[in-house]
């Protein structure tokens, strides 16, 4: 049996658990500006309390089991989990730096995480290859956390240098809601990674009850709706889900979601060949996008060995996109970031299981 990670407390809590209160804080700095892994490296803590601390607690519940790094800079991690489990993050580059004529650094790069929130996931979408696994349990609020302190850590970022983070990993954030609220709640601590609401992004196929409990929280947080398709008879196809919470569910979770007034809800599109790839499709979404501050993403499926779905063109897309655009909806192609390694949700894990097997 596992020890508990220091992770998986709020400030809060870890002031309750150490005392003094300066030493809780202290060791909340060790961890989130220092990355330090090990109670023994905080060498300004008395060492009784450091060998008592290690004791009971651990600090990474996650160690690397594989990595898989882009030309373009996107790093595709396999992190193992205690129990031995395994959940997919992914590094993404989203801008390089840029350097003015005198040598200096005039933009600093800019990086978003992807987290997984549960290894395997129950929502069973018929394109997604995280579904076919089936759901194996929730990952804590420590596991959530533990994946960005991993990767600043892994790539030398300064605990300073503030990063986005979207929930589109391994899982349906939504469907862990509790311990979702807890990382976010972590990743804002100011004297932590300080990480704003407004920079981390909660995607999620649509459960609309948690999606207005999510909001009652009022985090701050941003929403991405994975929509995917404008019919509810394709889209119950797509995400089997849709029976319980259709299209019309959604779409008014979303309007009465708080959302900053400068920003917009991104709704995600993926585009499948032959599926929802038609300017019929695009004509039904401008309507239902109507009279929300809406940004659409259109993703290009991604096909992997055994997939039912094929990847649209990128005639199609645009001008799919073109559509929506002319018609006022705020569209954006998503650039399919790693192409050249096991890009999309889930295919980082299978590929891991295959070699395993084979
Ligand atoms: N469960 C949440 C968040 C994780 S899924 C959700 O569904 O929103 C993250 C994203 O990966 C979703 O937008 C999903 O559409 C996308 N995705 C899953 N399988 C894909 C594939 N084969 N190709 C491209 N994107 C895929
Ligand atoms: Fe779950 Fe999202 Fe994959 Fe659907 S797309 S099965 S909700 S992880």
């Amino acid at each position: 049996m596992s020890k508990p990670s220091i992770l998986d407390y709020s400030k809060a809590e870890l002031a309750a658990l150490v005392k003094p209160s300066f030493r809780s804080k202290q060791i909340w700095g060790w961890i989130y500006h220092q990355y330090a892994t090990s109670f023994d490296t905080m060498q300004n803590l008395p060492k009784a309390m450091r060998e008592e601390l290690a004791q009971k607690y651990e600090i990474m519940p996650l160690k690397i089991a594989r990595k898989e790094c882009s030309t373009d800079g996107t790093i595709k991690y396999l992190f193992e989990l205690s129990d031995g489990k395994t959940v997919e993050t992914v590094w993404l580059k989203m801008k390089d730096e840029s350097i003015d004529d005198e040598g200096n650094v005039e933009n600093e790069a800019r990086y978003t995480v992807c987290v997984s929130t549960q290894v395997g996931c129950k929502v069973g979408c018929t394109f997604c290859l995280t579904a076919k696994g089936g759901f194996s349990r929730d990952l804590s609020a420590g596991e959530i956390v533990a994946q960005v302190l991993a990767v600043k850590a892994d790539n030398g970022l300064a605990a300073s240098k503030r990063l986005n983070i979207v929930y589109m990993g391994m899982g349906e954030p939504l469907d862990n809601l509790d311990n979702l609220a807890k990382a976010i709640t972590i990743f804002k601590d100011e004297e932590g990674l300080s990480i704003s609401g407004k920079r981390q992004t909660v995607s999620t196929s649509g459960l609309s009850t948690k999606i207005d409990k999510l909001g009652e929280m009022d985090l701050g947080v941003h929403i991405a709706i994975s929509l995917h398709a404008v019919d509810d008879e394709l889209r119950s196809e797509l995400i089997p889900m849709n029976k319980a919470y259709n299209i019309a569910s959604i779409i008014d979770a979303v309007k009465r979601f708080p959302i900053d007034t400068r920003k917009r809800v991104m709704f995600e599109y993926l585009v499948i060949k032959d599926k929802n790839d038609d300017l019929g499709s695009a004509k039904k979404l401008v309507k239902l996008l109507h009279g929300i501050k809406a940004k659409v993403n259109l993703i290009f499926f991604n096909p992997y060995e055994g997939s039912d779905y094929g990847r649209p063109t990128r005639g199609d897309m645009v001008k799919f996109q073109e559509y929506l655009t002319t018609h006022g909806v705020l569209c954006t192609i998503r650039d399919s970031k790693g192409l050249d390694i096991s890009a999309a949700c889930g295919q980082l894990k299978e590929k891991d299981l295959n070699e395993v097997i084979s």
